[in-house]
Order: C-alpha cells, then sequence, then structure tokens
C-alpha cells in the first residue's frame, strides 16, 4: 500500500517511461522495488538525507527525454519509487525551463533558440521565424552558454540525447588563441586529446594530485592561500579560506561526510568560459576536484552542470569513467589509502541553480531555492554536510599552485588579483571567443585582443547580465578585482559583451529584465515582485521612463538589494540602472 501522504493520481507509466525512470535507479545501485511499509523515506519529503530523492532530477530527465515530456503516469512512477510526495515532486518538475508537464501534443525535437544580449543583437528573432517556417517547435530559450557563436542552438531530443547543432562542426574560432605560448590555464587546449587519459597524462596531467599527496592536505591549503586564489566564479571569494574552513569539520575519520563540488551551471547571459574548459580539458577539472577532496577531507565530489552542456557533459563522464578505471577515483585512489570518488549531476534550465545553495537543493531533488546564510555551506551544504563549492575556472588553477607552489603563483597578475583570469568575449567585436590574460590587462586590451569592435564601441556590458554597462570613456580599465570594486563594478563571471552603436538599447535592456523577471525563483517578495515591476515598467516605457517611473525603479532595486536573499534580488536591476544612467535607451526604438 502506498504510503499516507503519497497520495497519486490513476494515470500510470508506460512500461517504456516506468523503464527509463528504472534504469536510473540502477544505475545508481538502487532497486526500483519499494518496501512502503518503511516510513524512513518520506514523511512529508523532510528527510533531506533521503536516500532516493537526489535521484528526482536523473529521473525527471530520463521522463521528459523519453516521453517529450513529464506526464502524469511517469511522474506518479516517479514518486512511488522515490518515495516522494507527488506535489513536491511537480513542484520541482514545474521548476526547469527544459522540462514540461503539459502534453506537447507531438512527439519532435524542441529546438531552444538563445534571445539574450548575444544573440537578440544578431537577430534571434528572425531565426526563431526561419526556424519556424520549417517546421520546428521552438522555444525561445535564455543564454545558452554559446555566445560566441550567435545564434545560439540547443535541440532537446526525444529518445536520443540532446545536442548541440555548433558542437558537430570544427569551431576553433571559439578559443583564437589556441597554441599561443604564455597562456597557463588554456595551454592544454588543441594540444590534448579531451576523451584520452594518456593524453592527458602524456602532458602532465594527474602530478599535480602526486605533489599534493607528497605535501599533505594542510601543505596543499597552504599553498592555495598563499597563491591568493580567488574564486572565478562571481563571487571572489579566497579559496583557501573555503577549504580550510571545510578541513577544519570532521571527516570520514569521525564517521562523517564532506563534499567538494563542482560547480559548473554557469547560465550567466555572456558566459562560457567553464563550458570551453570542460569540453576541452576534463580531465583537469577531474584531477583538480580531486585534489580538492584531498586537501579538505571529503570523499565524495560532485561536478553539476548545466543541462544545455551535453558536450561538456558526455566528455566529464567519459573522463570520469576512465580515471576511475585506471585507479584515479574509488578506493584507494592512485594507490594512497584516500578514497574520493565524483558524480555527474545535470541541471535543467535554472539561473539560480548557479546560487550555490541553491545548486544544493536542486541536487538533493527540491526546488531549486536559495537558503539563507548562515549557516554556510562549508558547515552545512551539501545534504547539511560541510561542502566546498568551487567554480571549474578556479579548479583549474589550483593544478598550476600544487605543481609551482603558491608563491611562484602568485607573481603573476596584481597584489589583489593573482594570476590569470578567462574573459568572454562577445557581441560586437571582431573575433568573439574565450580569452585567457595575465590579470592587469585592461578592458581596451581584451577588446584588442579580439580584433577590436565592429563599427563604433557605444558601451560594454561588464560581467554579464547582473553586472553593468560601461562607456569608451572606461577602455583603460585594469580588469581587477580590485579596479573594477574601486570603479563601481563587478567582473562577475568574466563577461565582456560589446556593443555598437547600431544598438537597439531599448531591447537589450527591457530583455536583460525579462531574464530577472522569469529567473527569479519566487521565494521572496522583494525579488519576486521587483523583479516582474522593473520589467513592467521598461516594457510600458520602452525603456525610456519619466521621473516618476524612475523614482519606482530606485525604491525597487533598494527593496531588491536590502531585503532579497541572494545576489539575484541584489542584481537584477544593475544593468537596467547603469543602462539608464548611461543614457543608453534614449532616442531609441523599442
Ligand atoms: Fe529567489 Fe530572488 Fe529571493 Fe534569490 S532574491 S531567493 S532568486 S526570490
Amino acid at each position: 500500500m502506498p504510503m499516507p501522504d503519497l497520495v497519486m493520481s490513476d494515470e500510470r507509466a508506460t512500461d517504456a517511461e516506468a523503464a527509463v525512470v528504472d534504469a536510473v535507479l540502477a544505475a545508481a545501485g538502487q532497486s526500483p522495488a519499494v518496501a512502503h511499509e518503511d516510513e524512513r523515506m518520506v514523511r512529508g519529503g523532510v528527510h533531506r538525507k533521503n536516500e532516493r530523492r537526489h535521484l528526482l532530477l536523473p529521473a525527471l530527465h530520463a521522463l521528459q527525454n523519453e516521453a517529450g515530456w513529464i506526464s502524469p503516469g511517469g511522474l506518479n512512477h516517479v514518486c512511488d519509487v522515490l518515495q516522494v510526495p507527488p506535489a513536491e515532486a511537480y513542484g520541482v518538475a514545474t521548476f526547469y525551463e527544459l522540462f514540461r508537464v503539459d502534453d506537447p501534443g507531438h512527439r519532435d525535437d524542441v529546438v531552444h533558440v538563445c534571445v539574450d544580449a548575444a544573440c537578440q543583437i544578431v537577430g534571434a528573432e528572425t531565426k526563431i521565424e526561419a526556424l519556424e517556417a520549417e517546421g520546428n517547435h521552438v522555444h525561445r530559450s535564455p543564454c545558452l552558454g554559446q555566445c560566441e557563436r550567435p545564434v545560439a542552438l540547443f535541440v532537446q531530443g526525444r529518445g536520443r540525447p540532446d545536442l548541440v547543432p555548433a558542437d558537430d562542426e570544427a569551431s576553433s574560432g571559439e578559443i583564437p588563441q589556441r597554441h599561443q605560448a604564455g597562456l597557463r590555464l588554456l595551454r592544454r587546449v588543441g594540444r590534448v586529446d579531451p576523451n584520452s587519459l594518456e593524453s592527458y597524462i602524456g602532458a602532465g596531467g594527474y602530478s599535480a594530485l602526486a605533489k599534493a599527496f607528497a605535501s599533505g592536505p594542510a601543505g596543499v591549503v597552504d599553498e592555495v592561500t598563499t597563491a591568493g586564489l580567488m574564486g572565478r566564479g562571481g563571487a571572489a571569494f579566497p579559496t583557501g579560506s573555503k577549504w580550510r574552513a571545510v578541513a577544519a569539520e570532521p571527516g570520514a575519520e569521525a564517521g562523517a561526510q564532506k563534499h567538494v563540488v563542482a560547480n559548473a551551471d554557469e547560465s550567466e547571459p555572456g558566459t562560457f568560459k567553464d563550458r570551453i574548459v570542460m569540453e576541452n580539458d576534463p580531465f583537469a577539472i577531474v584531477e583538480a576536484l580531486t585534489i580538492a577532496g584531498f586537501a579538505t577531507g571529503a570523499t565524495k565530489g560532485w561536478i553539476y552542470v548545466r543541462g544545455e552542456y551535453p558536450l561538456a557533459t558526455a566528455r566529464l563522464a567519459n573522463a570520469i569513467a576512465l580515471a576511475r578505471r585506471a585507479g584515479f577515483l574509488g578506493t584507494g585512489i592512485a594507490r594512497s589509502s584516500i578514497d574520493f570518488d565524483i558524480e555527474i549531476r545535470r541541471g535543467a534550465g535554472a539561473y539560480i541553480c548557479g546560487e550555490e545553495t541553491a545548486l544544493f537543493n536542486s541536487l538533493e531533488g527540491f526546488r531549486g531555492e536559495p537558503r539563507q546564510k548562515p549557516p554556510f555551506p562549508t558547515t552545512h551544504g551539501l545534504f547539511g554536510q560541510p561542502t566546498a563549492v568551487n567554480n571549474p575556472e578556479t579548479l583549474l588553477n589550483v593544478l598550476d599552485i600544487v605543481t609551482d607552489g603558491g608563491a611562484a603563483y602568485a607573481t603573476s597578475g596584481t597584489e589583489g588579483s593573482k594570476g590569470h583570469k578567462l574573459f568572454c568575449l562577445s557581441g560586437h567585436v571582431a573575433r568573439p571567443g574565450l580569452y585567457e590574460v595575465e590579470f592587469g590587462a585592461t578592458l581596451g586590451d581584451l577588446l584588442e585582443l579580439a580584433g577590436g569592435v565592429r563599427g563604433e564601441l557605444r558601451a560594454v556590458l561588464l560581467g554579464g547580465a547582473a553586472g553593468s554597462f560601461v562607456g569608451p570613456e572606461s577602455l583603460d580599465l585594469p580588469l581587477t578585482f580590485e579596479r573594477a570594486r574601486d570603479h563601481g563594478v563587478s567582473l562577475g563571471s568574466g563577461v565582456i559583451m560589446a556593443f555598437n552603436d547600431s544598438t537597439d538599447f531599448s531591447a537589450v535592456v527591457t530583455r536583460i529584465a525579462e531574464f530577472f523577471r522569469n529567473e527569479s525563483c519566487g521565494q521572496c517578495v522583494p525579488c519576486r515582485v521587483g523583479a516582474v515591476r522593473q520589467h513592467e515598467v521598461l516594457v510600458r516605457t520602452e525603456a525610456r521612463p519619466g521621473a516618476t517611473d524612475l523614482v519606482l525603479l530606485d525604491d525597487m532595486d533598494r527593496a531588491m538589494k536590502d531585503a532579497s536573499i541572494c545576489g539575484l534580488g541584489h542584481t537584477a536591476a544593475t544593468a537596467v540602472r547603469s543602462a539608464l544612467a548611461m543614457g543608453l535607451t534614449e532616442g531609441a526604438s523599442a
């Protein structure tokens, strides 16, 4: 008999739907058989350490892929075998862009077309019209993380893997510096076969792990601290401090579990750096995450990859499998007494899941809503256990730090920004793509690296949709954490999106507001209401608000900054307000 709090409707899964869900459980070593009398597993879903609930996201992916939607019968089956209350599972399924719970009435692929700024300014709407005229089922999508090759497409398949059409093309344009001397972070790209462990080891791979073992966990944390490594995901938190805090928590020796997580859910419009790194250098991410686990005493690693990155996911999965087979993951890794393994989790299209606590909830099988902090992830993270979350680019830096020593690493860069940095160049530049520079390069240097601006530069969106517009007068700004802060802007995740004077800024700014309106998780009132009202004002005024509306926008921005739980609410008005302050939308036609 089902549990009393698991009230199912009568719909039943098809055999095919049940089979794909059961396969997810089998892959995780779980039987689809459920002991319904076992009350440990539900009770309103409050047991966050539920041994099955974290499989909810993979199970929903399996259903979506099999049937093209999450049918009531399919959802019932998932709820039954995972022992999740249906209302909660429905709440999770409806949270994500890549899932649909209404019957699409067709069984075709769905073509997701990016409508955010980099694609918007080169004719995303025209592309959509053309695709629809060809009979495609089109979904207007937020940024797909392919801003260097607009208009970006992502094809959600049915009964076959999702794909990105551009991945089929030999694309070297996305890394214009490929093979250039002096690169640190991108030096293996184009030289190392991303599908071959031998190739990676031949290029020095896994020597950093050996060095880490020789240094010991505390030694690794000391080197990372000496290096002055700051997180590259946007928050710029000192990595050494984070690792030290997790390392100080009880671990396996005390029968406790700790985690390290690679946050590869990059969804900030304009950002694609982690995608390119994961596609081209996946073993480096796996090795660096292993070192993070060793340094912090975590025996479990997770890579949470955004759902729109099928190639990166496949290459990481292959790298993990090969590393495991070679003894670099699993029990007694690299002939040591250390246990460490990595699991991949695929996101399903939700910008907010890049926020670390939202990511925890998503991974645990809950809606991707941020948690209040404190407590902080270093003590209460994934499954309520100590967790270090790092961006893939941050992890990439760890390999050089461990190999060369923190002091040597710290000789490059500037006083407050050590090492090298990846920047995502897009928009009206001659050669959009991923660029690596030593910290200290100016905005103008980066634009020059990308071949300069096509047309006359009017503005640059720095840091993504959560960042700010700056004008040509900022070309001399060194792109370091400290100088950006002094300038009142943020490097964010390394977005540099250039706009020339032909840009319809009214449309761009209104779309940014719409993005935040759509991506707010809705948990707190200032953000939920403020993001909607901001968008409404911009639509009504064609992004040219008068004095009264400017006061309203100002009030809402302050309320969102003061009273929102997470960074999305804090930054939802930043780009809009900077554009209005610069007068970018004046004279524009909506
Ligand atoms: Fe959700 Fe916005 Fe609140 Fe963040 S600020 S928790 S996105 S409603």
